[in-house]
This record gives C-alpha cells, sequence and structure tokens, in this order.
C-alpha cells in the first residue's frame, strides 16, 4: 500500500484523494483560458507531488502556474474525491512571495496594492485627486483613445476598474448606533470593507437600512479596518493576522450584547469566517459568529413589517454567485430567496454560474489578460441572460462586472435591490436614468 502523500508545509493528506479523473477542468478558470495542465487543478497537484518527492523545483516557471489561479475553489467544489485544493494552494502562496520567483515589477506592484488597499485612508488620499477625472467625458475620452495604455497594463486594468467616486466614498457616513426600527429583534455590526467604502459607499448603508427595517440594531465601530481579505489571497500571513487582529479588536470593543459580525462582500466573508485557523490565541477571536448578511436574513427571516413595505420592482435580474459566497461559504440559495421577496422581479440563471468573473481579490490587476478574458465571459454569460440587472454581492466581482458589461446591464447587491424595494435608501448615483433607477422611481411615485 502507498504511503501517504505529504507535500512540504502542506496539510498531511490533503492531495492524497486526487485520481486525476479530470472532472475539475471543466470549472477551472485558469484551464479555461489557458488551456494548459499546469494551469489546471490537476496539474497543480501533481506539480505540488513532484515537488515533494524531489523531482520539480518551484522556479519562477512552476511559480508562475500558481501564480496563474484565482483561488475561486470551483474545482473543490466539482471534485468527486473531496480534495482540498483549497488547503493546497492557501498553503502554496506564501511559498510563492520569496525573491526570485517574480519579476522585481510584480512584486513591487504587489507590494504596493498591499500597501494601500487594505487602509482606507491611504486609498481615499490617492483617489481624491481623481475625483475630477473618473465618471468625466474626459475618462471615457482616456479610455476611448487608449491613453491610459501608455501607462503600462497593470495601470490601464486599474483605470479601467474605477467608477465614479462619490462624495460619500471619502468618508464613512454611518453613525456608531443605527437603532432597530420596532420591536428589536436582535444587535449587529458590519464590517465596512476597505475597497468597499470607497468604491461602492452606498451598499453599506442600504444594507444597514435593511437591517434596521427589520428589527436589528447595527452597531458600527468607526476604527474598523480592513479584514485581510486581500493580503490572505496573496498568502501574506503576517499582514493578514495584523489586519485581522486590529478588527477583532474593534468588533469586539463594542459594548453589549452582539449576536453577529455580518458581512456584505463574500470575499471579506470567507476570509474572517477562516480567523479560526488564521488566529490561533483565543482572546483574537470575534465573541459573535460571523455570518453574510444574506446568510444572517435567510436564518432569521424577513419581519413582517418589512414584508409588508416591499413594493415592486418590474424588473429582471441575473444572479450572479461569487466564488468566495458559492464555494467558499456553501451560500447560494439564501440571496434568490430575498429577491424572491420583492414583488413583480424576476430571476433568471445564468448557464455557468459557478465559473468565476475574473476578479479574484487582485487578481485582475496583476493577471489582467486571464481576467480579462474571463470577464468577457462571465458578462457575456450572464446578458445571455436577457436580464436588466445583475445581483453580485462581493465588491471585486462588481467592479470586474461592471467593466465587462458596460451599459448591458446595471450591477446591485441584493442589499440595494430589498432598500430600493423597501423604499429605504435610494439608488447609486451612478444608475440614475437606467432602467431599474426608473422602475424603482416610478414605485416611488405611487
Ligand atoms: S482534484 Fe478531484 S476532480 Fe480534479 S483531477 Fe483530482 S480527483 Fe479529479
Ligand atoms: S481555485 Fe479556481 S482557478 Fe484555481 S485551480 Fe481551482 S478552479 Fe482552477
Amino acid at each position: 500500500m502507498a504511503s501517504p502523500t505529504t507535500l512540504p508545509g502542506l496539510p498531511p493528506g490533503a492531495a492524497d484523494p486526487c485520481v486525476h479523473c479530470g472532472f475539475c477542468l471543466p470549472t477551472c478558470a485558469s484551464y479555461r483560458v489557458l488551456a494548459s495542465e499546469m494551469d489546471s487543478p490537476r496539474g497543480r497537484i501533481h506539480a505540488l507531488r513532484a515537488i515533494e518527492a524531489g523531482e520539480l523545483e518551484l522556479d519562477a516557471t512552476v511559480a508562475s502556474h500558481f501564480d496563474t489561479c484565482l483561488g475561486c475553489f470551483a474545482c473543490v467544489t466539482a471534485c468527486p474525491s473531496g480534495v482540498r485544493y483549497d488547503q493546497l494552494i492557501e498553503h502554496t502562496r506564501p511559498k510563492l512571495i520569496n525573491a526570485g520567483q517574480r519579476s522585481a515589477w510584480q512584486t513591487s506592484f504587489r507590494q504596493l496594492l498591499l500597501q494601500v488597499l487594505p487602509y482606507p485612508n491611504r486609498l481615499r488620499a490617492l483617489l481624491q485627486p481623481l475625483r475630477a477625472y473618473t465618471g468625466t467625458p474626459l475618462q471615457a475620452l482616456a479610455r476611448h483613445t487608449g491613453l491610459t495604455r501608455l501607462f503600462g497594463p497593470e495601470i490601464e486594468a486599474m483605470e479601467r476598474l474605477l467608477p465614479p467616486l462619490a462624495a460619500e466614498a471619502f468618508s464613512d457616513q454611518l453613525p456608531l448606533i443605527n437603532p432597530a426600527e420596532g420591536a428589536c429583534r436582535g444587535r449587529v455590526t458590519l464590517l465596512l470593507g476597505c475597497v468597499q467604502r470607497c468604491f461602492d459607499p452606498n451598499v453599506s448603508t442600504a444594507t444597514v437600512r435593511v437591517l434596521q427595517a427589520n428589527g436589528f440594531e447595527v452597531v458600527i465601530p468607526p476604527d474598523q479596518g480592513c479584514c485581510g481579505a486581500v493580503s490572505h489571497h496573496q498568502g501574506e500571513l503576517e499582514l493578514t493576522r495584523r489586519l485581522a487582529t486590529d478588527l477583532v479588536r474593534s468588533m469586539n470593543g463594542i459594548e453589549g450584547q452582539l449576536d453577529a459580525v455580518l458581512v456584505a462582500a463574500s470575499g471579506c466573508g470567507h476570509t474572517m469566517k477562516a480567523y479560526g485557523e488564521l488566529l490561533t490565541t483565543e482572546d483574537t477571536q470575534f465573541r459573535a459568529p460571523v455570518q453574510d448578511v444574506q446568510e444572517f436574513l435567510a436564518i432569521h427571516g424577513l419581519s413582517e413589517a418589512f414584508r409588508a413595505r416591499l413594493k415592486p420592482l418590474a424588473t429582471t435580474v441575473a444572479m450572479h454567485d461569487a466564488c468566495h459566497m458559492i464555494h467558499g461559504q456553501g451560500i447560494q440559495a439564501q440571496p434568490r430567496q430575498l429577491l424572491r421577496a420583492i414583488p413583480d422581479l424576476q430571476l433568471k440563471e445564468a448557464t455557468e454560474a459557478g465559473v468565476c468573473c475574473g476578479s479574484a481579490g487582485i487578481y485582475n490587476l496583476v493577471q489582467y489578460e486571464e481576467a480579462a478574458e474571463l470577464g468577457r465571459i462571465k458578462a457575456d454569460d450572464l446578458s445571455s441572460t436577457g436580464a436588466e440587472l445583475v445581483a453580485s454581492a462581493n465588491i471585486g466581482c462588481t467592479m470586474q462586472l461592471r467593466r465587462h458589461l458596460g451599459d448591458r446591464a446595471d450591477v446591485l447587491h441584493p442589499m440595494e435591490l430589498l432598500a430600493a424595494s423597501a423604499g429605504l435608501h435610494p439608488l447609486p448615483g451612478v444608475l440614475k436614468g437606467s432602467r431599474i433607477a426608473k422602475v424603482a422611481g416610478e414605485r416611488e411615485d405611487r
């Protein structure tokens, strides 16, 4: 009998069940666009076994095949043998950071992103000069003429994702205490996120309004920072632990009862649910369970008072399942269940719901070609449903989808749709004039 496979530094036996059947290949986003065995889960598992056996070195070429992995975990869902590829890639990523495995520019660019993205104040300082540019004819002209290409493909990829910057992006608007409406059903806190609070601040406000109207008090600690999802995804464990520890301290500093730590971005929720493994000492764990807000509302149910407020939104919505939601947290039915509560709203299903859109943390900035191809495929799949709107509950996916869908469909968070239907919070300014904004406007006029 063969001895169990133990990969250096990897969970013992994590790769053992792989029987090379290839069932994971059709769901793998990197294999989809690169069509190379080395860029598939099966190929990477084979490489890891060869490294363990001393037959292969983790040099720059081999490392590049791990860098093409999006960490979407579609292969984990697809694998009939129970291979924990998620554990394998998460344990491999820290080894890719060593000098010599990436170009000097790639290393510096990743470090720059990690010095900015997890810190809202730094991000805001960098974005401030761009307020006069985003959403203006100048931006449209720069994109149309290809001017942004002059700054290099990574900068061009960043610029392509840049949304119009709302005034709310530059300061947190929500107060510490957001009281429950009616009889109080519980007390929760909400992660504002780092990227989300700058690029889509409307999501947090809509989420808080929906929770309040459902009878939950929402406490927002003003000193909360990043959850560490971006650095976690890059295998930067020291930075992740620092950010996670600070966030736990901030949330645990809330006085009184706390029933849940809620998240409205699935990438963040996936990392926060992994704090049990990332943080080892007992005093650094949250004192309430981490839940996605949709998971939380599906468990507790929408209140009768809230249901009575919901007015028709006569529109069609294609649900986008973020990988860290569907594969990472097993959440698929809950967002649909909530959206079905909105009268006249019709849900549409895309053909390839489980395949990554190419966002994947900073993947669409550092592996921009593969990400752009995946973004185009996903946008075509979603728009082929004929839906006027796409629902996305992850900020990274939302930005990627907005870029690639263009004017084919608006992209909103399910909480924004619930808030709009309940007349609690207006739709984001960028959507004014769109079909869904008109529908919501008609609803308000009734
Ligand atoms: S990871 Fe699972 S699905 Fe993929 S080749 Fe191995 S056993 Fe088959
Ligand atoms: S995590 Fe996603 S991209 Fe990576 S091997 Fe699995 S399916 Fe492919």
